[in-house]
């Protein structure tokens, strides 16, 4: 018997986007399935900007085969704009009008009949916890202020597919977090979300599949797990107190290599239970003490780093554009 795949939300083939003679995208391929969130993990100058700005009708690829929301983008851009809605870097939110009256002009642009208009924009104050900021302007708001009514203008039409151009780019460590939250929502509610951003932390958080884009390419796609599975590096550190043990440690474990701490080694393996029990047996069976015993697994960090051959830290901004 053969159960029915779901219709992918994007699906892209061979996306190509050059700005004059330099390549920015060099033949992408994409597949986000429905109500789920899809990260698109990249340093600066990537190109996941120019990935979304394609993807939701803003500017064309040069080539490639893209359907959005079960519509051919080349053929039915009008089709697609009205299934999705945008939100990131190139912010749509009035500094002149307050709130409510930025939510109100969206509803007007979907063509909502009025009182649907007010009973929509009520519910999103709420859902966004903006209903007091709502009657101010908003120029005096937050940065975090600010992005939870640029989302929540951007679901004003109910799109079933929510484009996140790096949502949470120089919020504090609350307001990223509300943010997150309120994409769990979004997909508990059935909502596929396409997300950019430069945090693996945040990939990790909320992604059900990470694509790590690097020189124009997909270099790498899977789960979170998937992807750190790939990349060596998980090993025991132990620490000694004092050299008679660490030598005698070093004569007698697996592949036993030198820490930065001098009275510490790092012995290569996942950290599983079992590899840890046979560790302890053998260092016992040898009376060898161990002081401290950590286990570092590969993080998103060690990814991105084997993959990119930067570390995350230096793609990380501090600031909001
Ligand atoms: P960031 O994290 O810094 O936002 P990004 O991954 O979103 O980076 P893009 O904004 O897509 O990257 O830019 C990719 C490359 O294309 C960069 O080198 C950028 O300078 C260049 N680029 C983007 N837009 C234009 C444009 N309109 N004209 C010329 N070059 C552009």
């Amino acid at each position: 018997m053969t159960t029915a795949q779901p219709r992918p939300a994007i699906a892209a083939t061979g996306l190509r986007k050059s700005y004059g003679d330099k390549p920015v995208l060099k033949g992408l391929d994409l597949n986000v399935r429905e109500g789920t969130v899809f990260s698109l993990l990249g340093a600066n100058g990537a190109g996941k900007t120019t990935t979304v700005k394609i993807l939701s009708t803003l500017i064309r690829a040069d080539s490639g085969d893209v359907r959005v929301a079960g519509h051919d983008l080349a053929h039915e851009p009008d089709a697609v704009r009205a299934a999705i809605g945008v939100t990131g870097q190139f912010s749509a939110v009035d500094n002149l009008l307050t709130g409510e009256e930025n939510l109100l002009l969206m509803a007007d642009l979907h063509h909502l009949p009025r009182d649907d208009a007010r009973r929509r924009t009520g519910q999103l104050l709420e859902q966004f916890d903006l209903v007091e900021a709502g009657r101010k302007p908003a120029a005096t708001y937050s940065g975090g202020m600010r992005r939870r009514l640029d989302l929540a203008m951007s679901l004003v039409g109910s799109p079933r597919l929510i484009f996140l151009d790096e949502p949470t780019t120089g919020l504090d460590p609350r307001s990223r977090r509300n943010m997150w939250q309120i994409v769990r929502d979004l997909v508990a509610g059935g909502v596929t979300v396409f997300l950019t951003t430069q945090y693996l932390e945040e990939a990790d958080e909320l992604s059900d599949r990470i694509a790590v884009l690097e020189g124009g390419r997909v270099v790498a796609e899977g789960t979170a797990d998937e992807l750190k599975r790939r990349i060596p590096g998980g090993h025991v550190r132990l620490r000694f107190g004092d050299h008679r043990h660490l030598d005698a440690a070093m004569r007698v474990l697996d592949q036993p290599s030198r820490d930065n701490d001098p009275l510490a080694l790092r012995v290569p393996g996942s950290g599983s239970l079992r590899s840890l029990k046979h560790l302890i047996g053998r260092l016992d069976d040898h009376r060898i003490e161990v002081e401290e015993l950590s286990v570092h697994t590969p993080d998103l960090d060690d990814v991105f780093l084997a993959l990119t051959g930067k570390p995350a830290t230096e793609n990380e901004k501090a600031t909001t554009r």
